[in-house]
């Protein structure tokens, strides 16, 4: 790599990587290495083009082809498949379609049918969905293409004075265009723009961001740095340094003061905002985000809102601030105002929706906050799973970055009411909206697993996360719930935005050790997850323990009480946490204590087990009362899962398989040993098959899911039919 002028951007072309590659991958590789740094665009923002030369399947002959980024996808992360192919004689062609219609121009039908008609100029099956931004890279006649969301650009902007400050910062290099909801109409306005000035190299697009072009790859890519160094450099040079958004009005609290409020907080307002729907949240706590929440200017800045449609999408019109000093005033009082100020955020956003809205329009949409900012602590993010609650984060955190630019150099300005509206009620939006299949029974929840790492427990784990859960895969062994956690991370990605701090930076499972003998270890838990999702929703108890008796069939003391620390008192102590998480949010949710068939029958051998097992039986009944109406309380009561179970140790298989004189090698394999022994114990069961663990898990999801949403106090068996464990 040769050394580069770059301070303000990362320069990652690697001439050695990119000419390997094909023209398309070079596309590929030139939006990858653009998406990963957040100073040039957002998660999931902005998008790049090539025209390139390619054989036409039908004809043969050699043919235009325009390679733009599609709708959907991240230019971080995007591979071939994000990118939307189209003939560009056909695509051009469009014009002419979009020049017959008697009424055209921005917002207009005709502007939206547009985005079907792109279909029709498919070049070779090419599946992927083109954007509404496509004419901005088709209509330009350049070969490539880069439209980015960089920090500085948008911060010239969103300036009041953006016009004449894009001539200040370019020098002439780079004209402007107002603001204007990018569709076909967008794409006429910026090709005039450089046929009346054909040495532009690029525009600032008003409240939006930067395009730029150039007829060969690498220069595109260069160019778009260059550009987004040059604002850069000129916003540094403005800096206010300590006079930045005003000065400062409060104090931010240590890491420890901090953590200690949000544990307590979290739950609470996750109960608030979620009285519609439920949300994941996301804790973003960095210099940059609290200088801006805790200076002079942040209630007037916050009021103004994010600018970039993109940023504005996920970070509704403006976030809620909240006015508290965290060095002088209460928790309660910091709670009255959250609550007042959400009881107006509400009113203020129904105004917004009444005051813009058409008699075409969607209804209202949540009218909660998914921005809070509270001084001294941070930025608290909601959406409605992990990968857009740090999103959510990501975006609000860059507008304050557009924002500390934008009043260095002039005053912010965010998007227009009505064109904020137009874009979130955008019937395009709509429609993408209604497209995406219906949420799964466990989105916007968070499971708590305890005993996640093996047997029933992990079986359960994969269920609920097949179900859209946020799965917390706690357990003894830290190893082992880590194991766990890395299959649902390997199988449902990370997602994606960049934002979370801490432990709030996971992804949609995380592991955690617990030993629930112990209250502090259970807190300890409950407070990590509250810390990674914002609150708690089902539990899922599927830890226990079996000590066999010695050959005299005694059970030491010391033995006896384990016993009943792990099977009865741990899932007492589990609730009794968990309770005072599920008050404070105040959400309907539910509990399942994993209890045993043989709680019901009276035999020798088990005895400590068994009379543990029962006590937990009733634990549950007590409970289902207790905790009412807020949790629903059951059990789930499996009989002699043999497979891949913790409690069926090699030796505990092989002694049983001998007391019941069972054929076997000692050479088999634990799994084949355990398997005769499934099988044997199957024909003493009513339905005489074995019993699996998914049969289990099956059961915890249901119990727990809202398909079970009427039953509580009651203990449901998955033994196969075992008749003498039938409860009465
Ligand atoms: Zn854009």
């Amino acid at each position: 790599m040769k050394p580069q002028p770059f301070k303000r951007v990362n320069y990652l072309w690697d001439d050695e990587t990119a000419d390997q590659l094909d023209a398309v991958e070079r596309l590929r590789y030139r939006s990858n290495i653009l998406g990963s740094d957040q100073r040039i665009t957002n998660t999931g923002g902005g998008n790049t083009s090539s025209k390139i030369k390619m054989t036409d399947p039908l004809t043969g002959e050699e043919v235009d082809v325009l390679w733009v980024k599609g709708s959907g996808g991240d230019l971080r992360t995007s591979t071939k498949t994000n990118f939307a192919s189209l003939y560009m004689d056909k695509f051009l062609s469009l014009e002419n379609v979009y020049n017959k219609a008697e009424v055209k121009g921005v917002k207009t039908e005709i502007e939206d049918s547009m985005v079907d008609m792109y279909r029709h100029t498919t070049f070779n099956l090419n599946p992927a969905a083109s954007s509404i931004d496509t004419p901005l890279h088709g209509l330009i006649p350049f070969r490539h293409v880069d439209h980015m969301h960089p920090i500085s650009a948008i911060a010239i902007a969103a300036s009041k004075d953006q016009e004449r400050l894009t001539q200040e910062v370019f020098e002439g290099e780079v004209g402007w265009v107002p603001w204007q909801r990018p569709g076909f109409d967008l794409g006429l306005v910026m090709c005039n723009a450089l046929r009346a000035n054909p040495n532009l190299k690029g525009l600032v697009m008003g409240q939006h961001g930067l395009i730029n072009w150039a007829d060969d790859d690498k220069a595109c890519y260069e160019l778009t740095l260059s550009l987004i160094e040059k604002a850069a450099k000129y916003i540094e040079k403005h800096d206010k340094g300590e006079e930045t958004f005003g000065g400062q009005k409060y104090q931010s609290l240590n890491e420890d003061e901090r953590n200690e409020l949000l544990i307590q907080l979290l739950p609470k307002l996750r109960g608030m905002v979620s009285q519609k729907n439920r949300f994941i949240g996301t804790v973003h706590v960095t210099e940059s985000v609290l200088q801006f929440i805790n200076s002079m200017d942040a209630p007037r800045l916050a009021e103004i809102g994010t600018s970039c449609p993109d940023h504005f999408l996920r970070t509704k019109i403006k976030p809620l601030y909240v006015d508290w000093n965290p060095q002088k005033d209460s928790v309660e009082s910091l709670l009255e105002k959250l609550e007042a100020g959400l009881v107006k955020y509400r009113s203020d956003y129904a105004s917004y929706y009444e005051a813009c809205k058409y008699p075409n329009s969607p209804a209202m949409r949540d009218p909660n906050p998914t921005v809070i900012l509270i001084p001294g602590l941070g930025l608290i993010a909601w959406g409605k799973n992990k990968s857009e609650s740090r999103v959510t984060a990501e975006f609000y955190s860059l507008a304050i970055e557009v924002m500390r630019s934008s009043e260095a150099v002039s005053e912010y300005q965010g998007l227009p009411r009505q064109e904020a509206f137009d874009i979130e009620y955008w019937l395009l939006e709509e429609a993408k909206l209604k497209r995406m299949p219906p949420e799964k029974e466990f989105a916007r929840n968070i499971v708590v697993v305890i005993g996640a790492g093996s047997g029933i427990g992990k079986a359960t784990a994969h269920r609920v996360a097949a179900e859209g859960a946020h799965v917390v895969c706690a357990d003894l062994s830290m190893e082992a719930a880590r194991e766990t956690a890395d299959e649902l991370l390997k199988i449902y990605g990370m997602g994606i935005g960049v934002a979370g701090t801490g432990i709030s930076g996971c992804g949609s499972a995380i592991a955690l050790a617990v030993d629930i003998t112990k209250r502090e270890s259970i807190k300890a838990m409950f407070d990590d997850v509250v810390l990674a999702y914002g609150g708690v929703d089902n539990v899922i108890i599927t830890a226990g323990v079996f000590v066999p008796p010695d050959k005299q069939g005694y059970i030491p003391d010391d033995k006896w009480d384990l016993t009943y620390a792990v099977n009865v008192t741990g899932p007492y102590l589990v609730a009794d946490e968990a309770k005072k998480v599920w008050q404070a949010q105040g959400l309907r949710t539910s509990l399942v204590i994993t209890t045993s068939a043989n709680a019901a029958v009276a035999k020798q051998g088990s005895f400590a087990y068994d009379t543990s097992k029962a006590a937990a039986n009733h634990l549950i009944r007590e409970l289902a009362i207790e905790l009412s109406p807020l949790v629903r309380v059951n059990g789930l009561a499996p009989a002699t899962v043999v497979e891949g179970s913790s409690m069926f140790p090699r030796d505990r298989v092989i002694s049983s398989l001998t007391k019941y004189n069972i054929p076997f090698d000692e050479s088999e394999s634990t799994e084949v040993l355990r398997n005769k022994l499934a099988v044997f114990y199957a024909q003493r069961t009513l339905t005489k098959s074995p019993i699996t663990l998914a049969d289990q898990a099956e059961m915890a999801y249901l119990l727990s899911s809202n398909k079970f949403s009427k039953t509580t106090g009651q203990i449901i068996s998955v033994d196969g039919g075992l008749h003498e464990a039938f409860l009465r």
